[in-house]
């Protein structure tokens, strides 16, 4: 059999060729990186666990609505997706200070913000994904004024489900992040959410304790980062209710 042709190899994707015009295939490595990739470790499962947590989060999105890459999961660590031309920002939206904001602004961690607050980097490894102004998007043509105002109502309607969601099985979202790309139907354009929506790209707290189960537990050497995504998965019942934190998951379906 021919050897698919690779796109594109990310920190933890890798993307193929589809088998029909217009669609590609996303693969989830068990890779982990952080600060840049200066932080690496293989997490046995952990690309097993994102490709199914991505598929239920952007199966619930499209069943609201909001439009998607996400076509279908093909089997553990592929799905298949529409492909699109990705626009070059990483769109964060923020309902807690943490991270990057926390650093930059002195506010303490797990304080909530007086609303939602969506921020915009500039997706360049080399750079470090500099944060960006909609000033320079605009100058720099990365996205039309049209384009801003799709991608801000897209951020802050996935940021509405992914907090309801997570709120029902006892989980506080604290902030994330998006990738939204072009694609043409005819004569029109519009834009859908791309990427990956998984606790890779997810702050998760636990609302009771406080607990993290996101990429920081890698991030801050907080503990095993696959049983921190299977707690997520378990609680979601993408995993089965009784499983216990497993590093080879074995998924429903
Ligand atoms: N994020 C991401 N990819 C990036 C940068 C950030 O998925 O390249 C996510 C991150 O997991 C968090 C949110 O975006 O949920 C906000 O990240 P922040 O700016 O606080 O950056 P960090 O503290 O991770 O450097």
């Amino acid at each position: 059999m021919a050897r698919r042709k690779k796109i594109y190899e990310g920190k933890a994707k890798i993307l193929y060729e589809g088998p029909e015009p217009g669609t590609i295939v996303q693969y989830f490595k068990d890779d982990a990186t952080a600060f840049n990739a200066q932080k690496k470790d293989v997490i046995e499962g952990k690309g097993v666990l994102n490709n199914r947590l991505s598929e239920y989060f952007m199966t619930g999105l499209a069943q609201i609505g909001v439009p998607t890459h996400f076509i279908k999961r093909i089997n553990m660590r592929e799905q298949l997706c529409r492909s699109c031309e990705i626009i070059p920002l990483e769109i964060i939206v923020r309902n807690y200070a943490a991270g990057s904001m926390s650093t930059r602004l002195g506010i303490e961690e797990g304080t909530q913000l007086p609303r939602p607050i969506v921020e915009y980097c500039y997706k360049d490894d080399a750079l470090g994904d500099p944060l960006v102004t909609e000033e320079y998007i605009a100058a720099f043509g990365w996205a039309s004024q049209q384009d801003m105002d799709d991608i801000l109502s897209l951020a802050l309607r996935v940021n509405d489900y992914l907090s309801g969601v997570m709120f029902a099985v006892g989980i506080k979202l604290v902030d994330f992040k998006i990738e939204v790309g072009r694609v043409y139907d005819g004569d029109f354009q519009r834009l859908i959410v791309a990427d990956e929506i998984s606790p890779d790209s997810c702050r998760l707290w636990d609302m009771e304790t406080g607990q993290k189960l996101d990429k920081d537990v890698f991030r801050r050497d907080l503990g095993n980062l696959a049983d921190a995504y299977t707690e997520v998965a378990r609680r979601l019942g993408v995993l089965p209710k009784n499983a216990s934190p497993i590093t080879k998951p074995t998924l429903i379906n």
